[in-house]
């Protein structure tokens, strides 16, 4: 059973054209999202029922039929589906040139100037192109990538320009119109009479929002406003020898702007994630290395883990607890060039807590020998 649009708007079925067109105007007022109590469902709905009640073809097909066929297509072919567009019909696919033509000579320039009166009064819409905003995310990045730098995706909520309708407000196919409020020139001029003379005051239009036109058939996907709230993916490129805290501009990432202008900035703030054997000190790198008492006094070759792989390490004869062995080159890299700091490897000498009876006997001679 397809929709009652004369419920929907509230009419009874020999209401005039006129009436119509007023009743259209007072619920899309009323319902549209950008209204306090508005509610997008409703507005789609009252549109889709104007789309058909406010053509006179479309409603007298709709009347004898109780549905809405496409030009050219026998009745009983498919019903109007809102989900094809404003205006387009089941099967036909919502992009048809065919489809289109049936709905554009239809005026809707009369209704759109009060729908766009009131967005444009939403605060802050009424300045001249105004930049997006800008957004401020966070981010978490590996300890690894203050190193050799990473790649993230991030999802986003953010306003986006209406990928239906490119930000032009506009259903794919049908065009702008000139602005009847403002005659194209997107200016308000007032004239007040006072006693010292006459003032005149330009502001921007407030139906176009200064653009000098609007919609002939709203989009359907952002409702005319040329942005949508939408998820976007995102690429963030962690620059290599960044730090905890710094920020990264992504110029052009930000919010979409409503009045036609640049889109704002992304801020990403890096938050380095600790690691578990390494921390950072400047551009180097500190690492602490244990090493038991004939390693100390004898010296030894191991092998340690650093960021860049294992390396062979030599520890000297005669090392310290506190001693600190570097390795050129393996900590981070400046933020301006490529030049790395180095791996400080912090040496703690580990006391045995427990000696076995031979152990015993060998540390009870070094002793003997004044050790
Ligand atoms: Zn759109
Ligand atoms: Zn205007």
């Amino acid at each position: 059973m397809s929709k009652d649009y004369y419920k929907i708007l509230q009419i009874p079925r020999n209401a005039s054209k006129d009436d119509i067109k007023k009743a259209y105007r007072r619920l899309a007022h009323q319902y549209h999202p950008d209204k306090h109590d508005g509610s997008e469902d409703k507005f789609k709905e009252i549109n889709e029922a104007y789309q058909v009640l406010g053509d006179e073809q479309k409603r007298a097909q709709y009347d004898q039929f109780g549905t809405v066929f496409g030009p050219g297509r026998a009745p009983g072919g498919g019903g109007f589906r809102w989900q094809d567009g404003f205006g387009g019909f089941d099967g036909g696919g919502s992009q048809g040139g065919d489809e289109e033509r049936g709905y554009s000579e239809f005026d809707f320039s009369d209704v759109f100037e009060d729908l766009f009166s009131f967005m444009g009064n939403a605060p802050g819409a009424k300045a001249r192109p105004k930049k997006g905003k800008d957004v401020q995310i966070d981010l978490e990045v590996p300890f690894e990538e203050m190193v050799f730098g990473g790649k993230h995706e991030v999802q986003i909520q953010k306003l986006s320009k209406c990928a239906r309708c490119e930000g032009k407000s506009t259903e794919p196919g049908s065009k702008l119109v000139t602005c009847a409020k403002c005659h194209g020139t997107g200016k308000i001029e007032r004239t007040q009479k006072t006693f010292l003379g006459n003032f005149s005051q330009v502001s921007v239009c407030g139906d176009c929002q200064g653009r000098g036109q609007v919609p002939e058939i709203i989009c359907r996907d952002c409702l005319g406003r040329g942005v949508v709230r939408n998820t976007e993916r995102i690429e963030i490129i962690v620059p290599k020898g960044i730090a905890d805290g710094d920020i990264v501009k992504l110029s052009g990432k930000g919010e979409a702007s409503l009045s036609g202008g640049v889109p704002g900035d992304l801020y990403v703030r890096m938050h380095v994630l600790s690691h578990g054997a390494f921390r950072r000190q400047d551009n180097n790198l500190i690492m602490t290395l244990p090493i038991v008492l004939s390693q100390a006094a004898l010296g030894d070759k191991v092998d340690i883990q650093t960021l860049d792989g294992a390396i062979a390490l030599k520890i000297p004869e005669g090392t310290e607890s506190g001693d600190i062995l570097k390795v050129r080159g393996r900590g981070v890299p400046a933020t301006q060039g490529y030049e790395r700091g180095d791996l400080l490897i912090h040496i703690k000498v580990i006391t045995p807590k427990k000696l076995s009876k031979k152990a015993r006997e060998h540390i009870e001679k070094l002793k003997e020998e004044g050790f």
